[in-house]
């Protein structure tokens, strides 16, 4: 039997009261490791460098093996810039390379540099127009049920590439899953973590998708940070968006 376990953290009340996100977290789990892997996670809400959360919520439910779908870790590499100019300028290349429109990628800048407090989920924008496609405010969509189908054997391989560190490898498994999502054709994140600067975009070329993490994004010290998702309109948008929420999700160790 499977688990699904899922983290948020918020201060200043619930996420539903308003409360500022701190952080959250999801995985997917056998019976024996729920415990060991539910204290790490109040851990990480207890001591995160955002602020003490007083609101932590841990959801646990029990997952339809046979829903699980397996996929490909997106190959990923890492570009070194010497500025977040530079940074966003990349991140602008890399996703009008693949398709998606100038101005939809730069809305989408505009819309994380716009945030003026942390979303727990991510901005749906359309790839050609850059209109924002979810009505789902400062909530966002979250995308849940996902993780490495093998945890600690990609968390090695990842390492010994370079990546890693826990928040890299989760980004791994949230971007392969978000670029398998029907209709979804690209990523742009950079973290809401004060203390970290990189961030990533990710989109398909002739069908491949591929993660590309940008050494800075933002100013250190900044809590400005969040995702959003491109969508091409081939799919209705409640297709996509179930897929996120609800699409149980276990991503192969990267080649
Ligand atoms: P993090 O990777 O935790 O630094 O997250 C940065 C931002 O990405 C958060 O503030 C959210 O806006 C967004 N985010 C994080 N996790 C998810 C998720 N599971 N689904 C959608 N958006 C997310």
């Amino acid at each position: 039997m499977k688990y699904s376990i899922r983290m948020r953290a918020a201060e200043g009340g619930s996420h539903e009261e308003g409360g500022r996100h701190i952080s959250g977290a999801e995985r997917i789990l056998t019976e024996e490791e729920i415990k060991e892997v539910t204290n790490e996670l109040i851990e990480r809400a207890l001591t995160h460098s955002k602020g003490r959360p007083d609101f932590i919520r841990i959801t646990i439910d029990t997952i339809d093996e046979e829903a699980i779908q397996y996929i490909p870790a997106l190959p990923s590499d890492t570009v070194h810039v010497d500025s977040m100019e530079e940074g966003r300028k990349e991140a602008v290349a890399f996703l009008t390379e693949r398709g998606i429109s100038q101005e939809a990628a730069q809305i989408g800048i505009r819309t994380l540099l716009d945030l003026d407090e942390n979303m727990r989920g991510a901005v749906l924008l359309d790839a050609r127009s850059g209109q924002r496609l979810d009505t789902k405010g400062m909530r966002g969509i979250r995308v849940t049920k996902m993780d490495f189908a093998n945890p600690q054997e990609a968390s090695n391989v990842l390492t010994n590439r370079g990546l890693p560190y826990i928040h890299h490898q989760e980004a791994v498994v949230l971007a392969s899953k978000v670029l398998a999502a029907p209709g979804i054709v690209g990523e742009l994140c950079w973290s809401d973590d004060p203390e970290y600067v990189a961030g990533y975009v990710s989109a398909l070329k002739d069908g491949q998708g591929h993660y590309h993490r940008i050494s800075q994004m933002k100013p250190l010290h900044s809590q400005n940070g969040g995702r959003v998702f491109f969508l091409d309109g081939s799919v209705p948008l409640a297709e996509t968006i179930a897929y996120l929420e609800k699409q149980v999700v276990l991503v192969e160790t990267p080649k």
